[in-house]
């Protein structure tokens, strides 16, 4: 059984910041990395809303950075994941990946969520060359084009209004004839002159070529298929936080996001921390994420010293 004052669960900005504060504190952090170094942003390419980089960052480039600064600050940063946990007691005991058995006085959870998709091929085919999940992530991209949207709750209406003010024209595709977002929100999609909202509507098939997406075939409820002409395809249809491993002992939302007590990152397990998207179903932003990490490692060396 390996000792260790601080796990860190999550190699995304939320882990290695909170990695970063917590080696500076000399809590000799162990952050297993899980099966996706770097996080979320991975899939995504260029990040120009980070702030410290007037011409914007490679994704992977500042995921690099910033895990190498946490080594270099003398974080123990190991691949792969945490398998089991139980949390029932301090230390809490946990499994990684090879079989290594831990035990740690303070557990960082920051293992990000997973955008959901629809799960077609051809939606797999053209991630990252049209397809993506984050508009405020890959928007930028297609200024003055036309781009298409799936989704009608709070986070299609939210990516499709923010699309609406690069893009020359924004599909919402709904599979309904309601949308579930807030009326507030419905109002101001319904709105905005460039949107149109294609109703009823379930996308066959993501079009495209070698150059990347060109198009969506849809498919009506009344039976009609037709094809919109399209450079980008956003997919908002929800988020999935990775919070399983940890739900028999942390209390988390109907949708699995943890709860963390006001603005800190305590859970309701003494020792026990969340950073990042994990729990926050609102702002999922790399900056966010990374602030949240630095709230639960000062939170973490805090608690230790009772
Ligand atoms: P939601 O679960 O609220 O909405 C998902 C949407 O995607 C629904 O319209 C659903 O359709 C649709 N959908 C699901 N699966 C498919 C599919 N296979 N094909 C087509 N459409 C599909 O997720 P959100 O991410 O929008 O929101 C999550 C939570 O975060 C909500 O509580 C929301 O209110 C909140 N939020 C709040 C914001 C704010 O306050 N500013 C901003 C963003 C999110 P259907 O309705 O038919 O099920």
């Amino acid at each position: 059984m390996e000792p260790i004052k601080c796990l860190i669960v999550g190699g995304g900005p939320a882990g290695y910041t909170a990695a970063i504060y917590a080696a500076r504190a000399g809590l000799s952090p162990v952050l297993y990395e899980g099966d996706v170094p770097g996080g979320q942003l991975t899939t995504t390419t260029r990040i120009e809303n980070y702030p410290g980089f007037a011409d914007g960052i490679d994704a992977n480039a500042l995921m690099a950075a910033m895990r190498a600064q946490a080594v270099g600050l003398g974080a123990d940063i190991r691949s792969g994941a945490v398998e089991a946990a139980d949390l029932s007691a301090r230390p809490f005991r946990c499994l990684a990946a090879g079989g290594q058995q831990l035990e740690t006085e303070t557990l960082i959870i920051a293992t990000g969520a997973t955008a959901r998709y629809l799960g077609l091929p051809s939606e797999t085919r053209f991630r990252g060359m049209g397809v993506s999940a984050c508009a405020t992530c890959d928007g930028f991209f297609y200024r003055k084009k036309d781009v298409a949207v799936v989704g009608g709750g709070d986070t299609a209406c939210e990516e499709a209004s923010y699309l609406a003010s690069l893009c020359r024209k924004v599909y919402l595709v709904v599979r309904r004839d309601v949308l579930r977002a807030s009326e507030a929100m419905q109002a101001r999609i319904k709105a905005l002159p460039n949107v149109e909202i294609l109703w009823n509507c379930n996308t066959q098939e993501v079009l495209g070529d070698a150059s990347g997406v060109t198009g969506v075939r849809l498919a009506r409820n009344d039976g009609a298929v037709f094809d919109i002409s399209v450079d980008g395809f956003f997919v908002a249809i929800g988020h999935h936080p990775v919070s399983e491993l940890f739900a028999p002992w942390v209390e988390t939302d109907e949708a699995g996001y943890i709860r963390t007590d006001g603005v800190s990152s305590r859970t309701n397990v003494p020792g026990v921390f969340a950073a990042g998207d994990v729990q926050d179903p609102r702002y999922r932003q790399a900056i966010t994420a990374a602030a949240s990490g630095c709230r639960a490692a000062l939170d973490a060396e805090k608690f230790l010293k009772g």
